[in-house]
């Protein structure tokens, strides 16, 4: 499933851009937030690209699992970061034996066989990325490879989502109005403490009271602006603690380590979150 995708050589570095292709064979579990799925319908029905706004770990990729899943579509997820180019995406002539061969690249891929594309955190990505999608992006559906001079109009199932993170404080990348504009957006935010603690529950069995305390103490911690922290406790972290307590490991040990110490290395702030953590937990 999990293809390694490598651009040839740039400078003395090779450039590795991780690709997955999925059929997804499961009903992924995805508990909606609020009109999302109708949303994401009907800009597929009207070919519309669509952007997925917010922090990490609120849901993104599984609300795009989710739908490939009931739309019956392959799933193309490219995770974008500072060295993913446009030939990672579209393609390249490597050379075989004593021939020079295409080889498609998996936003190619996806064009042709109508998939559906995702391009987790695009505002990583090198501008060229931007740049490559215009074409797809309008009207027009269509993708021009440079590299073979070909236009390739886009097969009516193929959809691009692409997703940005626009929290962040300082060192990462804003995503242009005139990018941003190609596409329909759909903001994700931490749910209502009701529904985060289904999600906990479903997702790793552990009881309701034990899941809604790890909310509880999320709530608390999003809460204190004053921490300056980057990036505040996720559902993914909350998801993560809940299943190292459900296998055994001491509860307060879990939170410190799901919790507290992937947010900040700031000792003094670890040190106070722990303590906030042990009373609540
Ligand atoms: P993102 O792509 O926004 O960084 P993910 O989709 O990877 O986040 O979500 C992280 C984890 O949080 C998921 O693996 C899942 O366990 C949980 N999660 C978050 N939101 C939901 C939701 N609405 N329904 C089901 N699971 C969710």
């Amino acid at each position: 499933n999990l293809s390694r995708h490598t651009s040839p050589i740039n400078g003395n570095k090779t450039i590795v851009s991780k690709t997955t292709i999925k059929i997804t064979p499961q009903k992924p579990f995805y508990r909606p937030i609020a009109k999302e799925i109708e949303v994401f319908e009907h800009a597929y029905k009207n070919k519309l690209p669509i952007l997925l706004k917010g922090p990490t770990g609120t849901g993104k990729t599984r609300f795009v699992e989710y739908i490939a899943y009931k739309l019956e579509k392959k799933l193309i997820t490219i995770s974008c970061h500072e060295e993913t180019s446009s030939t990672d995406l579209i393609g390249r002539y490597i050379i075989k034996g004593a021939e020079t061969i295409w080889i498609n690249g998996p936003l190619t891929k996806a064009v042709k066989e109508g998939a559906i594309i995702y391009l987790d955190e695009i505002a990583e990505a090198r501008p060229d990325v931007i740049v490559a999608i215009h074409s797809l992006t309008d009207h027009r559906r269509e993708l021009f490879i440079d590299k073979l001079g070909k236009n390739i109009k886009a097969h009516q199932d193929f959809i691009l989502v692409a997703s940005f993170n626009p929290g962040y404080q300082k060192g990462f990348k804003e995503l242009k109005p005139s990018t941003r504009q190609r596409f329909i957006a759909i903001s994700f935010q931490y749910p209502s403490p009701q529904i985060e603690s289904e999600i906990i529950e479903n997702e790793t069995g552990i009881e309701e009271a034990l899941a809604k305390k790890l909310v509880h103490i999320a709530t608390k911690i999003r809460n204190l602006t004053e921490l300056g922290l980057t990036e505040t406790v996720s559902t993914r972290l909350l998801v993560d603690a809940a299943k190292l307590i459900h296998s055994g490991l001491p509860k307060r040990l879990s939170v410190k380590v799901a919790v507290v110490e992937p947010l900040t290395d700031d000792l003094e702030i670890t040190n106070a979150l722990t303590d906030l953590c042990d009373l609540m937990i």
